[in-house]
């Protein structure tokens, strides 16, 4: 630390993202990246606006809005776009929470709601799940502060139904809740339908995951038409130009491939079962998941250990070291191979014993 960091940002604790290794190939399942490259007509539209890199990006981002808007049946006017869903949530936290409007979140889920609070100033509240890593939705009800629920959560991978967030939503009139649906493509239920009816409630989405497209950094934010001009405020204020333009391009160009989209989070669903399956049959204990990853323990194995052992091995997976899940590795769901070489080196790894 410099001496010159203003004593504001000292007490700073930064997120911690999932290693991306250079060197070294693995099988990389720590990061719940998809492992289908983006779509060919991503790939060719983010080509075409290399060309024009010379120019400024659009900050209306127009037609991205537009095409967004089309498929989630909303009005452009209720669409944000922005530099991955990461952005947009940090958005919400400036926009919507301050000293007299804390947020709140649960004690298991996305570790950068923690760090954007902090980040904005903005004091927060964590509600612990059940020991099933279940949410109580009464915790949430006319609790009086932003909400934040990752839905699927994370690293859990379980899911609220419509009808459980609309009871948050419901109940917290006066305040905003936002529902980061960053994995709902995996088989949850989105809720942008009750952004219609309710005009506290911001769904936050991306194109890391379903979409391929995480190191094209972009995500959206959909709800009530003056929820999303408060953002665009917040984006006005702190880069106007925060989509790039082939991000841009590469965005529109998935968007007119969503069968491509589709066929992937089905192949995801499908690895997903069969791999649930195989770690049961081996004695792994999962959580109910319906995102692109399993979270998953073993009686007789040590979480870190068997991080630590997988990675030797050349395959990376995602440990925590928080008290409560310190035992589970989540894993990403990958291609029938890669979770076919997952399979084995458990296998190896239960007949050899972890020293
Ligand atoms: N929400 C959750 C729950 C996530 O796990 C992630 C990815 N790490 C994000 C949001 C942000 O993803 P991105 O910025 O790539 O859209």
């Amino acid at each position: 630390m410099s001496r010159y960091l203003s004593p504001k940002q000292s007490a700073l604790v930064p997120y911690t993202p999932g290693e991306q290794p250079r060197g070294r190939t693995y099988i990389k399942l720590n990061t719940n990246e998809s492992p289908f490259p983006p779509s060919d007509k991503a790939i060719k539209a983010a080509a075409e606006a290399a060309g024009k890199l010379n120019l400024y990006s659009d900050p209306t981002c127009k037609t991205l809005t537009e095409a967004i808007a089309e498929l989630y049946g909303v009005k452009p006017t209720q669409v944000i776009c922005t530099n991955g869903s990461d952005e947009v949530l940090d958005f919400a936290f400036q926009a919507f929470c301050d000293d007299n409007t804390p947020a709140v979140f649960p004690d298991i889920t996305y570790g950068f709601y923690p760090v954007f609070a902090a980040r904005n100033h903005v004091p927060y509240e964590t509600i612990p799940l059940k020991d099933d890593f279940t949410i109580d939705i009464k915790d949430y009800c006319g609790i009086g502060k932003t909400v934040f629920i990752a839905n699927p959560n994370a690293p859990t991978g379980i899911a609220l139904t419509v009808d459980e967030i609309e009871k948050i939503v419901a109940s917290n009139p006066d305040n905003v809740v936002v529902i980061d649906e960053a994995y709902v493509d995996f088989g949850a239920e989105s809720c942008v339908p009750l952004t219609e009816k309710y005009d506290n409630l911001l769904v936050t989405q991306t194109f890391s995951k379903s979409r391929s497209m995480a190191g094209a950094r972009l995500g959206f934010g959909i709800g009530n038409e003056k929820l999303i001009a408060d953002l665009h405020t917040i984006r006005y204020s702190t880069n106007p130009y925060n989509v790039n333009s082939m991000t841009m391009a590469a965005g529109v160009g998935v968007l007119a491939d969503e069968d491509y989209t589709r066929k992937n989070c089905q192949t995801v669903i499908d690895n997903r079962a069969y791999t649930d399956r195989e770690l049961q049959k081996r004695g792994f204990e999962m959580t109910d998941s319906y995102a692109n990853f399993l979270f998953a323990k073993h009686p007789d194995l040590d979480g870190g250990k068997l991080y630590e052992r997988l990675k030797e091995m050349g395959i990376l997976v995602r440990h925590f070291t928080a008290p409560r899940i310190s035992d589970y590795n989540r894993i990403t769901v990958g291609t029938q191979a890669e979770m076919d070489a997952l399979i084995t080196a458990i296998d190896q790894i239960l007949k050899d014993g972890l020293s």
